[in-house]
């Protein structure tokens, strides 16, 4: 079977070496099955078809480890006065205007749209999260079909909550594993996990229920964890337990919890995250957004634990949330030598696949998944191998972005997103927008 030379000027296989200069790839079906010098691969597969990419830095695809779709329906959303807090965050703006007034086509039109925007990112996994507990049931199957006809390599959830009723926490829950269940059945780039909000909106019961559901099913247990200090205090009072102290009291903390924000951790946590193999996802802007805090990344970083980088629905340009987790740690622990642009850029693609549990994704090497992206490396310096990593985290944007390619098909190219007709789905989504904008009056 021929297969495709993809031959770059640099070769970033996997985020923990040194990036290969002159070295590219060679793809069968949607895998990698060699790994070489440009020469060596021309040299030894003459009949294949040759994508040259002179310029370029070929990476692994980005994986987008926590993201609200639907949260750019509130971009810019006007408000009487600013939230002063992260729980008047939620309890004044995010759920009265925002998740308890979506409906089905809001959530697939904005679907639409940032899957078209996360692939002209660089990214080609995602996991989401919608909570909208006035759209179910059905929303995630409505939502399937406008990722699968994206060609993205996504995960989808409903995220469980009993703050409406326990009812309705149910219902959340009964989306999900159906979805999972659906998903399990047909097959494709899309899949499902258990999903809930937080300790402070579920039960030890509902989080005990879905868990196992979620063992049943073989797939991860998703929660947001201490985004801000409400949480941890909310817990310490409740139950005398921090929050993962409080999960690993029930049971549920081990490699199938994944972890979201983790921005108020305290030793004894980090510890239980360390020692259980707790799953974690950073989302650095968002954190800084509500006001929530600085996340002890580069501590647990050090731990070698698993994890991934978000955008939370936020801003959505992945090499922004890439700065993001370059910067805002250097400032916080005032050390230029923290979060090095490697470490990040493995958070970016290689941790975050891992942190999903997608298997063989996230890096370039025979037998791994052709998931990838050619950027653009005209930069006005030199790129070598000590500085790529840092030169294109800084110095690039989504419009660096020149192909895309998620299990073998190319979903970018010549810097377009392939069969998107982005002004329709813009027009589109603003209408949405008005509409739920709208709805809070
Ligand atoms: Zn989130």
């Amino acid at each position: 079977m021929n297969g495709m030379l993809i031959l770059p000027d640099w070769l970033i296989i996997d985020a923990l070496q040194k990036p290969k200069k002159k070295w590219g790839i060679r793809i069968s079906g949607n895998m990698i099955t060699d790994v070489d010098s440009n020469d060596q691969l021309r040299e030894k597969f003459k009949d294949d078809e040759v994508l040259e990419a002179p310029g370029k830095v070929l990476s692994p695809g980005f994986v987008n480890a926590h993201t609200h779709i639907y949260g750019v329906l509130a971009h810019g959303i006007p408000l009487d006065k600013a939230p002063s807090g992260f729980w008047p965050f939620l309890e004044d703006f995010w759920w009265p205007l925002v998740e308890n007034q979506l409906d089905q086509e809001m959530i697939c039109v904005a679907t639409d749209l940032r899957c078209a925007d996360m692939l002209k990112s660089g990214v080609t996994s995602f996991f989401d999260c919608t909570e909208a507990p006035f759209a179910l049931p059905g929303c995630l199957a409505a939502q399937r079909e406008r990722v699968l006809g994206s060609g993205m390599r996504g995960i989808l959830s409903f995220e469980a909550t009993e703050r409406i009723s326990t009812k309705n926490g149910e219902l959340g829950l009964k989306e999900n594993a159906d979805f999972i269940d659906t998903c399990n059945q047909e097959g494709g780039l899309v899949s499902g996990l258990m999903c809930i909000h937080t300790t402070f909106t579920c039960s030890p019961d509902f989080i005990r229920t879905a868990f196992g559901m979620a063992s049943d099913r073989n797939v991860l247990l998703q929660a947001h964890v201490s985004e801000g200090t409400y949480e941890p205090e909310y817990t310490s009072s409740k139950y005398g337990l921090k929050p993962i102290q409080f999960y690993d009291s029930l049971g549920v903390a081990g490699p199938g919890l994944l972890a979201s924000q983790c921005v108020h951790l305290d030793e004894a946590e980090i510890q239980i995250i360390s020692e259980k193999g707790i799953r974690v996802s950073h989302q650095p802007l968002s954190n800084c957004e509500v006001g929530g805090g600085i996340a002890p990344i580069p501590q647990l970083s050090a731990l070698d634990i698993t994890m991934g980088l978000g955008s939370d629905g936020y801003i959505d340009d992945f090499f922004e949330v890439m700065r993001g987790a370059f910067l805002i740690h250097k400032a916080y622990h005032q050390d230029p030598g923290v979060m090095p642009a490697h470490v990040v850029w493995h958070l970016a693609t290689e941790g975050g696949a891992r942190a999903l549990d997608l298997e063989k994704v996230g890096r370039l090497e025979p037998g791994w998944k052709a998931d990838l992206q050619l950027i653009d490396g005209n930069l006005p310096t030199l790129l070598s191998e000590h500085n790529l990593f840092e030169q294109m985290l800084l110095y690039r944007n989504a419009n660096d972005v020149s192909m895309v390619m998620v299990d073998g098909v190319i979903r970018v190219r010549d810097y377009e997103v392939l069969d998107v007709d982005r002004a329709f789905l813009l027009s589109r989504t603003r209408s949405a927008a008005e509409r739920l904008w709208s709805a809070k009056k």
